[in-house]
């Protein structure tokens, strides 16, 4: 039996997998590489590429590979680029899962794990979050994320799926045995913005709001390792297979880190002095983020293991010096 991946070829998604054939699972990954790399997953993977919109090659899929269980990355993923085309966040986000379920239940799959994102909390009234807090996202991204998990709710109640819905907080880092990485186009995110700087490919990194009800008046968030971030795929998938319930759990690393901090800490780990210009703040971002783990401690039995500081920049950079361009060469 194999396990579907989606979004396979995509920065989280390609570290899952990398950890899933480590543990000897056979798979298959689905992806449309609309920005996803192809060279991002090993050679001898079943890859298919296609959209999963497109029920018809789905189906094929479906009929061409023994599933067991889905795990699913596939989906747009920009909170600003959400804002500006909201409809096709709905399209590829909602259209995408229903027609990914649809094709799942008609083959007899009932099991998916599936990425989620803090941005389903939106503005938190404590931290740290936890998976029972009000869900009020303040971007089209997490409100097509928190659509996605209510959609495979009452999929549960119509047909009995069982999904764990994984709540990712800031995702970061690269693999850290080498060989795949972060690869945005453009590059959004704040670690490989200052990494691009110590690499000289920009002067400076802008700080986005210095004016927050902060220790140092910027954001703080919480930064998981995209390692830890496939083991729980991993841990999470294993649940259901075993029988377990649907659930919504966090991952993050328990700790919050300030821009601040983390510019200071690509300035020690690179020795690169980093350039700052403080900006006015970006619109929607909460002051604070920061995730309680306990759910995922207890349910899945996770526990970060490289989501230190050190190891996320370390890793990060390394990559980024390698790879200055991505996968491009
Ligand atoms: N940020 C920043 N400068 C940048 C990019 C991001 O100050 O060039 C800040 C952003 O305002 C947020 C934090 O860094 O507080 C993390 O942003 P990122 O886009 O990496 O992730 P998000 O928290 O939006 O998911």
């Amino acid at each position: 039996m194999a396990i579907l991946i989606t979004g396979g070829a995509g920065y989280v998604g390609s570290h899952a997998v990398h950890a899933l054939a480590a543990c000897g699972y056979k798979l298959a990954v689905v992806d449309n590489l609309s920005t996803g790399f192809r060279a991002a997953v090993p050679e001898d993977v079943h890859f298919y590429e296609g959209d999963i919109r497109d029920r018809v090659f789905l189906d094929g899929v479906f009929a061409a590979e023994p599933v067991e269980g889905v795990i699913h990355f596939a989906a747009s993923s920009q909170v600003g680029e959400s804002m500006v085309h909201p409809l096709r966040y709905y399209d590829n986000n909602l259209g995408g899962t229903r027609v990914l379920l649809e094709s799942m239940l008609a083959h007899g799959v009932k099991t998916i794990v599936f990425s989620s994102s803090a941005a389903v909390y939106g503005e938190p009234q404590q931290v740290p979050i936890r998976e029972t807090d009000p869900t009020n996202p303040t971007n089209c991204y997490g409100e097509t994320k928190l659509a996605m998990e209510r959609m495979m709710h009452w999929a549960e109640a119509a047909h009995g799926l069982r999904y764990v819905a994984l709540r990712y907080f800031n995702a970061c880092g690269a693999r850290m045995e080498g060989g795949i990485g972060e690869a945005h186009d453009p590059e959004t995110h704040l670690i490989p913005l200052i990494l691009q700087v110590a690499n000289g490919q920009r002067p400076q990194i802008a700080v986005f709001g210095t004016d927050y009800p902060t220790p140092d008046g910027t954001c703080v968030r919480d930064y998981v390792h995209v390692d830890d971030l496939a083991q729980a795929h991993r841990l999470a998938l294993e649940y259901l297979l075993h029988g377990g319930k649907s659930q919504c759990i966090n991952l993050g690393s328990g700790s919050g880190f300030s821009v601040r901090e983390m510019i200071d800490a690509v300035r020690r780990i690179t020795g690169h002095a980093i350039p700052v210009s403080e900006q006015p703040r970006r619109a929607g971002d909460p002051a604070v983020l920061v995730a309680s783990i306990e759910k995922a401690a207890a349910v899945l039995g996770w526990q970060p293991q490289c989501s230190d500081l050190e190891q996320v920049i370390a890793s990060a950079w390394a990559w980024h010096r390698t790879h200055p361009n991505g996968y491009r060469e």
